[in-house]
Order: C-alpha cells, then sequence, then structure tokens
C-alpha cells in the first residue's frame, strides 16, 4: 500500500483589537466556519493581538482560545495602534498565507476563500478592493483627496482603494518583517516590497458593534507616517519657494536697477535693500533645502529597509546564497 504524506498548507489570520469584546465572538465564529469549510485542504490558526483594549476584549479572547488551541493571542501593556498591532501579528505568523483584516466585519471572511483561490494561482499578495464604502462623507473626502495627493507625491505606487484586509505569501512575510520602521504605513510598505499582486473586489460594509478606534488625531498619525516614509516631496517644498522668491527678486532688483540707470529714478535706500534681503530670503530657503535633502538621505538609511529584495533565484545553493562550487 502506498501512503501519501501530505502535509496541509497552514493559513494565518491576523485580527487586530481595539475595543473589540462584542464583535470578537461574532468574528471568530464566521471565520471559523469560513476556515473548517477548506479544512480538509488547510490548517489554520488565528492571531489576535489585543491593542492595550480597555473593555473585556481580552477576556473574550481567552475564553475561545481555551476553547480551541488554533487560536494565538498576544496582549499589548498598552494602545501601540493598529500598524504595531499588525506588525506584532506578522511577527507572529507562521502560515503559508498571512491575512489580515479588522475585528468589526468591516472585512466580510467569505472574501478569504477568493484571496487563497487566487494565492493558490501563484500571486504573492491579494488585495481587498473596496468597491463601494459607507463611511461618513467627511472620511471618504478625506480619505480620497489624502490618497490622489500621496498618489501624486510618493515614490511607491500605492493600489488605490485598499486597506489593510490582505493576503501575502510567506515570502513576502519575510521580507516585511525585515523592514523594522517605527513609522509604519503597511500599505505603502507592501506596495514598495513588490512582487505580484492581485485584487478581490467588495463592498465594505459598516461595523457591526463599537465604534471605530481610528480617531481623526490617530488618522492624520498615520497620513503623516504615510507621507513622511515615502515621499521626500515635504523636504523640496523649501526648493520651490527658494526659486520662486529667487527669481521675483532677481526680477525686482533688475527693473530697480533699469529704472534708476535709465530714467534715473531715484530709489530710496530702504527699497534696494528690501529687493536684496528678499533675494537673500530666497537663497535662505534653497539651504533649507539642501538641508532637507541630508535629513531625507538620514533618514531613508534608519529605516533599514532592505536594499533590494529578491522574488526568485536559479542554481544558487540554498545555504549561503552563493554561486555553486563548480561553477
Ligand atoms: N485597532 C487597533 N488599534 C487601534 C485602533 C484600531 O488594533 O489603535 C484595530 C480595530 O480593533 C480593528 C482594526 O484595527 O480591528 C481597524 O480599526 P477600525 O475598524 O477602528 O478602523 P476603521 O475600519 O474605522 O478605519
Ligand atoms: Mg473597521
Amino acid at each position: 500500500m502506498v501512503y501519501f504524506l501530505s502535509v496541509k498548507k497552514l493559513i494565518s489570520v491576523i485580527l487586530p483589537i481595539y475595543n473589540e469584546e462584542a464583535n470578537i465572538p461574532v468574528i471568530y465564529k464566521e471565520l471559523s466556519t469560513i476556515l473548517e469549510l477548506i479544512s480538509a485542504t488547510y490548517d489554520y490558526e488565528i492571531i489576535f493581538v489585543n491593542d492595550g483594549s480597555r473593555d473585556h476584549s481580552w477576556q473574550k479572547i481567552k475564553q475561545l482560545a481555551h476553547l480551541n488551541p488554533r487560536i494565538k493571542a498576544i496582549t499589548f501593556s498598552r494602545n501601540f495602534g493598529h500598524q504595531m498591532a499588525l506588525t506584532a501579528g506578522y511577527d507572529l505568523a507562521q502560515g503559508n498565507a498571512i491575512i489580515t483584516m479588522d475585528a468589526d466585519m468591516q472585512d466580510p471572511p467569505h472574501l478569504i476563500l477568493n484571496m487563497i483561490k487566487k494565492w493558490e494561482e501563484g500571486i504573492h499578495i491579494i488585495y481587498a478592493r473596496r468597491i463601494d464604502r459607507k463611511d461618513s462623507f467627511l472620511k471618504r473626502l478625506t480619505a480620497q483627496l489624502y490618497y490622489k495627493f500621496l498618489d501624486l507625491i510618493s515614490d511607491v505606487k500605492i493600489p488605490r482603494n485598499v486597506g489593510d484586509f490582505r493576503l501575502i505569501d510567506k515570502t513576502v512575510l519575510s521580507t516585511l518583517n525585515a523592514c523594522r520602521e517605527k513609522a509604519r504605513y503597511f500599505r505603502g510598505l507592501v506596495a514598495w516590497i513588490g512582487f505580484s499582486h492581485a485584487f478581490v473586489d467588495f463592498a465594505r460594509p459598516n461595523r457591526v458593534a463599537g465604534r471605530t478606534g481610528y480617531t481623526w488625531k490617530k488618522m492624520f498619525r498615520l497620513a503623516f507616517d504615510g507621507m513622511t516614509s515615502f515621499s521626500m516631496f515635504p523636504l523640496k517644498v523649501a526648493a520651490y519657494i527658494g526659486i520662486f522668491v529667487i527669481a521675483t527678486g532677481s526680477l525686482m532688483f533688475l527693473y530697480i536697477t533699469a529704472d534708476a540707470l535709465i530714467n534715473r529714478v531715484n530709489y530710496p535706500l530702504f527699497k534696494w535693500l528690501v529687493t536684496i534681503i528678499y533675494i537673500f530670503m530666497g537663497i535662505q530657503f534653497l539651504l533649507l533645502w539642501f538641508l532637507g535633502e541630508y535629513i531625507g538621505r538620514i533618514h531613508d538609511q534608519q529605516k533599514k529597509r532592505p536594499l533590494y529584495i529578491v522574488a526568485d533565484e536559479i542554481n544558487l545553493s540554498k545555504e549561503n546564497g552563493k554561486a555553486p562550487d563548480h561553477l
């Protein structure tokens, strides 16, 4: 008799939790039902990261973990924010595919099946893309304006209308975990890493219970992290102002000089001085830009991202990444 030793692939699902006591049983029930559906082919682990919740979320997680050993959970000493909760989840995940999603049912668990299907086709990153969002008008408007602006200034193309509901392959995870920058903006980081990607579209419902953990303050911080981590544009603003000021100042200077020489107009000293000081102000802006370029490079360096990322290799020995001896 021949036995086929089949090792099931492992799917990790990471759930960041901040004051979600009412949602935890709901998402767990739905998620485990979906994951049990495919349990013939896949094992799963659900990783709860309790991000310093002030309600009974942690007790709820502990209760579930006693019932199901596939649940892994950690709790932070205080609220470190959504992106840090995701970081901890990624650090713990052991799966062949790793999924991150909201714990409030805004990211429908049944989409996971489509994501896994696409992943099995060999795609490394599968984003869930919102084709319709039910957030407040103000949130939609600010999000839209922000993403347009970020798109314009950032060095990487960050896919539109995607949040942190995504599946990544194990290969992508190890690269992602190698990026230890403190200002984390996963949407940008995942786009920066590269690899193949695809989308699964969905209409985003409202959260089932509780309130959003994203205050305006947290949202602004995330928006700034996104901007400063993926764009040097804010540093270049000084250059544009400097060039404008020097150009207009020089024109002004030329004009009054010509006027004084040709038309013999007698300009008082303060007018000459104002023009010259104005030009020097422009030069100062240019110097600020130079300074900014240096600071930008230090900023880039301290992020300690990998210098390059290898997606695949041929004829390289596994142990040290060097070419085999006979070559
Ligand atoms: N969250 C978190 N820490 C925070 C804020 C939010 O872990 O400081 C979690 C939250 O419990 C949820 C996910 O991150 O599972 C997304 O947050 P939320 O649903 O509040 O954001 P929204 O969907 O409103 O943008
Ligand atoms: Mg949500």
